[in-house]
């Protein structure tokens, strides 16, 4: 099946992209299209118009920031699993990275776009409740901090977009990450819509 047709846009600034989502009703973000486009074309998703993030520079990369890690929301999961500074610092992250999908998904995929698409089966969610990380969006409303705790409750706003992730930094810390049973190594209706778990050995502050 193919989605219905769609204007599609690459901006080169958040700012761009906020003008051009208010301009179009009905347009939506597109990171790395791996959750949006096959919805799209099972028409489970449509949109008029398509607002890439991929060519905003500064929205993607992972720093440290004193003692929080700071990724920026069109970072992918290849890049995560991949990064020495997560490894050592938010080590269930990569972990939970490094097991998303397979390595096309991961090469594309995005942590903004793991986020806002709010699968309840999805990896980094979980995770991310787990390390009390924070999402950072921008919208018409301004700039605006939410808890993970937080974020996953109720309909997502769809002005925002996400720009980064911060999460506190604590060098080798213990974890136990748990992905949903595989539907890949076990198709069997059972597994279908298990959440993933994820557990940490020591009590981080709020990032
Ligand atoms: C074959 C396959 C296997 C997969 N396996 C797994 C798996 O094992 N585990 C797992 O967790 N996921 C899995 N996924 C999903 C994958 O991780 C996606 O990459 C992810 O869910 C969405 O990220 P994306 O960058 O592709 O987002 P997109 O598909 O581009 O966007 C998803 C949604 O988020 C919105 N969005 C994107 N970026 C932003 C932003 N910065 N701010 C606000 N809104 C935004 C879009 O408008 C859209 O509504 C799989 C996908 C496929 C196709």
């Amino acid at each position: 099946m193919y989605s219905e047709s769609f204007e599609y846009f690459r901006p080169r600034t958040l700012a761009e992209a906020a003008k051009l989502l208010k301009k179009h009703k009905g347009s939506r973000l597109l990171a790395g299209g791996h959750s949006l486009l096959p919805a799209m074309k099972f028409r489970l998703a449509t949109a008029k118009a398509l607002v890439d993030l991929g060519a905003i520079a500064g929205l993607s990369g992972i720093k440290a920031k004193g003692k929080t890690l700071e990724i920026g929301a069109t970072t992918t999961h290849a890049e995560i699993a991949a990064s020495p500074l997560v490894r050592k610092s938010c080590p269930i992250l990569s972990e939970a990275a490094s097991q998303i999908g397979d390595i096309q998904v991961r090469n594309r995929g995005t942590i903004g776009g793991s986020i806002a698409h709010a699968d309840p089966a999805a990896d980094l969610p979980t995770v991310l409740v787990a390390l009390g990380a924070t999402v950072v969006a921008k919208g018409p409303k301004g700039v605006r901090k939410i808890r993970a705790e937080n974020f996953f409750v109720g309909a997502p706003d769809l002005d925002d977009t996400i720009t980064r992730l911060k999460a506190y930094a604590a060098a080798g810390a213990d974890c136990l990450y748990a992905p949903s049973s595989s539907t890949l190594t076990d198709p069997s209706p059972s597994h279908v819509g298990q959440r993933p778990f994820a557990t940490l050995n020591e009590k981080r502050p709020a990032s």
